[in-house]
């Protein structure tokens, strides 16, 4: 049915850009869902648009800047980041390391005084061994009093694991490091934009994240949709649907999440089996609240590092653009981390982040509440754990053994971003391309 076709499992972003680079149109995309876009995707509720998770698009690379760009057209917006913290019941630019004016003065002489020894045990070379993980990492970087007053909670809340089983190799230029004197010199006055990678991001003007999604999909072969893949059958090549229609593959690239994919596969040699069991990543509610009243803030994210708030990052999308809520409301989407090692109930969580914004502050008692919504995301994040590495190599050496190709944030299991699918998505579609000629 399928000869010498490629086949793609999932529209995330990643396969559509597979796709999208793909020579000619010799391929077929099934996906369990009735929309493009996976993770990367926008609910619409009664006017009101929320993102899975906050998203900003920031590429760096030259050809993804442009392609996104002239696939948005008029529908592309670029702004300068409102990235906050919100700690000590006090708001402070991100990153934190940078910007702690307006802190009390005890904490402010804390993380100073924590950086600065940090720094000189560094340049005496008496921390030269490479820290050991991600909490060695954080106190070798940036010293005590980061760690203690902002780091430490805020990345107990985002990966609840603890932080000296997690290792360095997602970080990347995800954390930025300022210098001594940048800090010092955020810790006497505000600064007045952000800094890091992010700090100029682009975002559709209408539609929310989704739109650069339905773009790529417009451009590649429909989509099979309500197609979910319930097994794989890697010795006969063939897959079924909706556990009852069996498809034949000759090349398949799966961006599904490594455990998904090793569900569908029957007689697992034990080693794959061992290594999918030892993979932890952890799921994610996207609640969000709507208010009838024209704006809550200018802010376009808060990062929450109180043990106290259940959630760890706030994204205000009517910030991002005005067309994504109706005219005079405005709406806040909170970001719950949870897994099978951290439960929260689903049945509770709307009313605990209500709870928790009117502490903040954010919603006011006397606010007219619309409605709230909640999106369950599973497989949000990979963890990085000393297991991870070495089980997904054995996990995608043993697929690609079998011509399953797994790609994508999910078929790597890596903390990859939008740039990266589009990019990575490229790639593939070349090695494909070069392969089939
Ligand atoms: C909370 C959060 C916030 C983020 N914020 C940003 C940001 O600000 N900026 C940024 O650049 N990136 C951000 N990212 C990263 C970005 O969302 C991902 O990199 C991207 O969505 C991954 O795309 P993908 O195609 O690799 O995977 P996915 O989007 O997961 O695509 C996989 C697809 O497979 C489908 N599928 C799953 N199982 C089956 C099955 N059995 N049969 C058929 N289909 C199936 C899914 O429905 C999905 O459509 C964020 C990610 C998260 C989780």
């Amino acid at each position: 049915m399928a000869d010498n076709k490629i086949t793609i499992l999932g529209a995330g972003l990643s396969a559509l850009s597979i796709a999208y680079h793909l020579d000619g149109d010799d391929y077929v995309i099934y996906e369990k869902d009735n929309v493009v876009g996976g993770h990367c995707r926008t609910k619409e509720r009664e006017g009101f648009f929320f993102d899975y998770g906050g998203h900003i698009f920031y590429p760096k690379q030259a050809y993804v800047k442009q392609l996104v760009t002239d696939l948005l057209a008029e529908n592309c917006r670029e702004s300068a980041r409102e990235a906050w913290i919100y700690s000590y019941d006090t708001y402070t630019r991100y990153p934190f390391q940078a910007n702690l004016f307006g802190l009390p003065t005890d904490v402010v002489k804390d993380c100073l005084a924590g950086l600065h020894d940090a720094q000189v045990k560094q340049a005496e070379c008496q921390s030269d061994e490479p820290p050991s993980d991600f909490l060695d990492f954080i106190y070798k970087t940036f010293g005590e009093g980061i760690a203690k007053h902002f780091m430490i909670p805020f990345n107990n809340k985002h990966w609840r694991v603890p932080l000296d089983q997690i290792t360095l190799d997602w970080m990347g230029k995800f954390l930025p490091r300022p210098s001594f004197e940048k800090t010092l010199e955020g810790s006497l006055s505000q600064s007045e934009a952000c800094i890091g990678q992010n700090s100029i991001f682009m975002y559709p003007k209408r539609g929310g994240i989704q739109i650069v999604c339905d773009k790529f999909a417009e451009r590649v072969n429909p989509v099979h949709f309500n197609s979910e893949v319930t097994e794989i059958d890697v010795e006969n090549k063939t897959f079924t649907i909706n556990g009852k229609d069996v498809v034949s593959y000759d090349t398949l690239i799966s961006t599904l999440p490594l455990p998904v994919v090793v569900d569908c596969l029957k007689d697992v040699p034990k080693e794959v089996e061992e290594a999918v069991a030892k993979l932890r990543w952890n799921d994610l509610y996207v609640v969000s609240v709507t208010v009838d009243k024209p704006v809550l803030t200018e802010k376009h994210r808060l990062y929450v590092s109180s043990p106290d708030l259940i959630f760890h990052k706030l994204a205000f999308f009517s910030s991002y653009a005005p067309e994504m809520s109706p005219a005079g409301k405005s709406a806040v989407s909170a970001e719950v981390v949870h897994s099978k090692e951290h439960h929260v109930d689903m049945a509770t969580v709307e009313e605990r982040v209500v709870a928790d914004l009117k502490k903040m502050d954010i919603i006011a008692e006397d606010d007219k509440i619309m409605f709230t919504d909640v999106i369950n995301m599973p497989y949000a994040y990979a963890i990085y754990d000393s297991n991870r590495s070495e089980c997904v190599a054995i996990i995608r050496d043993y697929l690609a053994s079998k011509d399953v190709f797994c790609e994508g944030r999910y078929g790597e299991w890596a903390y990859q971003n939008m740039e990266q699918n589009i990019a990575k998505g490229k790639e593939v579609a070349e090695r494909l391309n070069a392969l089939i000629g």
